[in-house]
């Protein structure tokens, strides 16, 4: 018996937030062994269910260069325009995702 081992049950819990076949969103893996803790997160890999990237929340808005806020999203997919005025004129600033 290793003396680092805390007599009483622990339990881990582990939150993440994972992305899956499309989908996305938060994953608690409870467990009271690190070993099964490790086991879960395998299982995840092997059903291919990833982590993602930290700060995600912004989905990678595009700032625009001139006004330095966060541009919106166009009606075209994947393209962002930036809904400040110059003049009576929008600002021409704009971005692929
Ligand atoms: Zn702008």
């Amino acid at each position: 018996m290793s003396d680092d081992l805390p007599a009483g049950e622990m339990k881990y819990s582990f939150k993440a937030h994972v992305q899956a076949h499309g989908f996305a969103g938060d994953l608690i893996i409870s467990s009271t062994t690190i070993n099964d803790l490790v086991k879960s997160i395998k299982v995840l890999e092997r059903a291919g269910i990833q982590p993602t990237n930290g700060n995600n929340s912004s989905q990678n808005t595009p700032i625009c260069p001139v006004h330095q806020r966060p541009m919106k999203p166009s009606r075209k997919p994947g393209s962002f325009y930036c809904s400040a005025k110059v003049g009576d004129d929008y600002c021409q600033e704009k971005a692929r995702a």
